[in-house]
């Protein structure tokens, strides 16, 4: 699973087939798109629906169809973590083996009664293999993990304290995102990973997962998010506004508005192929600030 050819860009975007494609999925697709391609990079889609209880029926063609809309060219085949299983499961055999990795039958109950955002450790000496209904956890060791974020800059967290033993497979079955993100992003070599700052917090664990395989560790690109006048996220899971292809000119300027390229004002009056030759001779990642900024949709 090693990089077999670092110096060529690989990157990608991995929306959860949750639901349309709304403004934030859309600012994760031009920067991800715009920061690949000017690096004369590959560009790859990955359908993150590794968890099947929030997948929406339909909704990977609907994001497609909209990309597509918008004028993305993506490489490659398209991969559904739903159908990566054995390759999760084969990471997690190697983390058993070395003893990494401890059942857990804490309910969710006893969890938020304990009054700690943080694991306590409950379960850690519990023997496998297990009978009882279980998650399986990850050890956390007393391991710093440090890294310096092109956006966000210089980024470090401690596992065991600012963690805790994390879910890997959870109690219904299913891979944990944590895990099946590491596996995906280490077999298809991507070398930057461009996204929401939401995910900035879960980059530690993943990479601490990444060592602990033996995975060589990608750059990470993490872009400010747009927020709702209460500070929220704009998700599309809880029915934020799709996007409307037949305004995709305005859209994109105002994505690229968002992320700190200063789009000329008639820019917005050319054809979607005009934008995109804008947006290529002018992308700046340096100019992306690294505050969430609210947006009215
Ligand atoms: N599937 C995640 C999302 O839609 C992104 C995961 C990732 O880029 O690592 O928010
Ligand atoms: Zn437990």
């Amino acid at each position: 699973m090693h990089n077999d050819n670092p110096t060529i860009y690989k990157g990608r975007f991995a929306p959860s087939p949750t639901g349309p494609v709304h403004f934030g999925t859309l600012i994760a697709a031009v920067g991800g798109y715009l920061q690949a391609r000017t690096n004369n990079g590959k560009w790859l889609i990955r359908m993150d629906d590794v968890d099947t209880t929030r997948k929406v029926e339909g909704s990977d063609k609907e994001i497609l169809d909209t990309l597509e809309a918008f004028g993305f060219k993506w490489d490659g085949e398209i991969i559904y973590q739903s159908e990566q299983t054995e390759y999760y499961e084969n990471a997690l055999q190697q983390l058993i083996s070395r003893s990494l990795v401890f059942p857990c039958t804490c309910t969710r109950k006893q969890l938020t009664s304990s009054n700690k955002s943080i694991y306590p450790g409950t379960c850690r000496n519990r023997p496998f293999p297990d009978e009882e209904e279980h998650a399986l956890r990850l050890l956390a060791k007393d391991i710093t993990i440090k890294f310096s974020d092109i956006v966000m800059g210089q980024q470090s967290q401690n596992i065991a304290r600012q963690s805790g033993d994390f879910v890997i497979k959870r109690r219904d079955g299913l891979f944990a995102y944590q895990l099946a993100v590491v596996v995906d992003d280490a077999m298809q070599n991507i070398t930057e990973i461009v996204r929401g700052s939401d995910l900035l917090d879960s980059t530690p664990r993943q990479i601490y997962i990444q060592q602990l395989l033996g995975y060589q560790t990608p750059t990470y690109c993490h872009l400010p998010l747009a927020v709702d006048s209460n500070g929220d996220k704009i998700s599309k899971s809880e029915g934020a506004a799709r996007v409307d292809v037949n305004n995709k000119e305005k859209l994109m300027c105002r994505v690229l508005e968002f992320l700190g390229q200063n789009p000329p004002l008639d820019l917005a009056d050319s054809d979607v192929d005009d934008i995109w030759k804008w947006s290529m001779d002018n992308w700046n990642i340096d100019n992306v600030p690294g505050d969430n900024r609210c947006v009215i949709i």
